[in-house]
């Protein structure tokens, strides 16, 4: 199944702050650092423009690196291929004390 993504060349204004943010950071952000940093309303914006980040900078010789999600409470590590993602519980210990994956962009040397 292919699924057909818009290939917008112009980002928009809220991610290209996202992705300078990222860019100008020294460790990862979460999602939520995100959200009060730049003061949007949901996560699920930070995460859906995330994806998008992530494609078009592909481009531009920088990438995206992602450090996984992990259980707080037993240190699982979550390995999602997907870019923006968030786990709701550990499948180990079933705990819900997630830490969110953290997010940052650098360029491909
Ligand atoms: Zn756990």
């Amino acid at each position: 199944m292919t699924e057909a993504f818009t290939t917008g060349k112009e980002m928009t204004t809220r991610r290209k702050s996202i992705a300078e943010l990222l860019e100008k950071s020294e460790h990862p952000m979460t999602a939520q650092d995100i959200c009060s940093i730049l003061e949007i309303e949901s996560r699920s914006i930070v995460y859906e423009d995330i994806g998008h980040i992530a494609k078009s900078i592909k481009n531009s010789g920088k990438q995206l690196l992602i450090r996984p999600a992990s259980c707080g409470k037993c240190g699982y590590v979550f390995s999602s291929r997907k870019v923006a993602s968030r786990p709701s519980k550990c499948p180990k210990c079933r705990s819900q004390w997630i830490l969110l994956p953290g997010y940052i962009i650098r360029s491909k040397r």
